[in-house]
């Protein structure tokens, strides 16, 4: 059974690469019936934090790349079983105990340096009789000195080490301490891992890794070392390049289907295909045709894919994503119109969630104010008295709703011979604040009669006599 895993190390929030890396997992195991795990990679304290995990596991939920196994594994719970491992590969005399003390391994350093050779560990503890008793030491791994280790990338194709090159890994340290590299070994190995997905930074700990795997007489996983992500710039994604965070991305008014589909569109492609569910996804993904070049990050493009997925989403299911929103802008929804409706009103002309909230606040608070510029072309004497006509016409409505708000808007224009324009910028102007709204009947339908008369009742007033 394929199993592959997502290994975050909680040292900051889940950036946009991870989550790519998660999402290549996710899907590689769902494609294959297979099993995808977490792995919390938490052996270093000082840079770990209990935010940072909290932040990966939202990342991930918002995303819905949950685990398959029940509990995470953290590393930091597993010392005892590195310790077993580190012990038998002692035993078995794939490791050793290095006591060269840090004066001795900087004299090593320094020679090699003056030399112009690459500093290495020059494995002088490998053969060492005359172990000081009671002396602190380290374990490092025997790693092969000749012949070379391939590693058999899935995307990049075989990427060949020679051994000579790769030193003895401490793999335990003076306090007993396991190191990086090993615990990953380990945990590989204890997970049953057959697919190991991971950012291409990591390629050159993977010869290492495998040798271990080798001397633990483990089978290999598989590997696929996925390019890193480049801002527009073509420089390495950072903050500078805007939100890198991807539950940021929330706030920013994305949905996470079309993080998602971004994501996966990111470094690999299906023809000329840009929009994937989730099962298209699961089904044509392939892990073996992702671009061996670094990707590049293009907002422009997740903002279309996004406003793709605001024009054919499921309403009950952004309605309460458009809700949190408007709380963020301090405006509660309650006693204002249902918000589905008012989310299909909204969707046609809205990119983001945030602009469809900051352009659908109107629909629960009464404009303030009246933008400027809109006031002084729309605002006249005139357009005062079409509205006083329509006020009197709406009063007595029978049927509050778009087709016959519809009609008496249009009568009201074509009583005194002008144009829709001319009536309907005035009223989104009373309405909305600003020249700008869902179709006008829709609108009014959906604000309700009571506080769309008081409006253009107030805009009237206002008119009249500004202050
Ligand atoms: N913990 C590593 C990281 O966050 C990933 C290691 C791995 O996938 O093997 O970059």
């Amino acid at each position: 059974m394929v199993v592959t895993r997502f290994a975050p190390s909680p040292t900051g929030y889940l950036h946009i690469g991870g989550a790519r890396t998660a999402l290549y997992s996710w899907l590689y195991a769902r494609k294959h019936g297979g099993k995808f795990l977490l792995r919390i990679e938490d052996t270093d304290r000082e840079r770990s934090t209990d935010a940072a995990v909290k932040a990966i596991f939202e990342g991930l939920e918002w995303l819905g790349l949950g685990g398959d196994n029940p509990e995470p594994i953290y590393q930091t719970q597993r010392f005892g079983r590195y310790q077993e491992v580190a012990d038998r590969l002692l035993a078995e005399g794939n490791a050793y105990r290095c006591y060269c003390t840090k004066p001795e391994l900087d004299e090593m350093r320094a020679g090699q340096m003056a030399r112009k050779e690459k500093p290495r560990y020059d494995g002088r503890c490998r053969h060492r009789k005359d172990a000081p008793a009671g002396a602190p030491s380290v374990i490092r791994f025997r790693n092969p000195e000749d012949g070379a280790t391939v590693v058999p990338d899935l995307i990049k194709g075989d990427i060949v080490f020679q051994n000579a090159e790769l030193d003895d890994l401490i793999i335990a340290r003076t306090d007993g301490t396991p190191t990086y590299n090993f615990c990953v070994v380990v945990d590989d190995a204890d997970m049953g891992i057959t697919h190991v997905i991971r950012g291409d930074d990591h390629v050159n700990n993977t010869p290492r890794q495998i040798n271990i795997l080798n001397a633990l007489g483990v089978k290999q996983p598989q590997y696929a070392h996925v390019p890193m992500i480049l801002g527009s710039d073509g420089v390495k994604l950072s903050k500078r390049h805007g939100a890198v965070s991807v539950i940021e991305y929330r706030a920013l008014g994305f949905l996470p289907e079309a993080m998602l589909n971004y994501l996966v569109r990111l470094g690999w492609s299906h023809g000329d295909k840009e929009l994937f569910t989730r099962a298209e996804m699961i089904e044509l993904f392939d892990i073996t045709r992702v671009q061996k070049a670094a990707a590049r990050f293009d907002i422009d493009k997740l903002v279309w894919i996004n406003h793709e997925y605001l024009k054919r989403a499921e309403a009950p299911l952004v309605a309460p994503e458009l809700r949190w929103h408007l709380e963020r802008l301090g405006v509660s929804t309650a006693g204002g119109p249902p918000l589905e409706p008012v989310f299909l009103s909204q969707r046609e002309r809205c990119k983001t969630l945030v602009e469809m909230s900051e352009k659908s606040r109107f629909f629960y608070q009464a404009p303030t104010a009246y933008n400027e510029k809109d006031a002084a072309k729309h605002f006249s004497p005139a357009a005062a008295d079409l509205l006083e006509l329509l006020v009197a016409d709406l009063r007595v409505l029978p049927d509050w709703q778009p087709e016959p708000i519809h009609v008496a808007v249009h009568a009201v224009a074509e009583k005194r011979g002008l144009g829709l324009g001319a009536i309907a910028q005035p009223i989104r102007l009373a309405i909305a604040g600003m020249a700008i709204s869902p179709p006008i009947d829709q609108t009014l339908a959906l604000l309700g009669r009571e506080a769309s008369l008081a409006r253009l009742t107030a805009a009237i007033t206002h008119i009249r006599d500004p202050k």
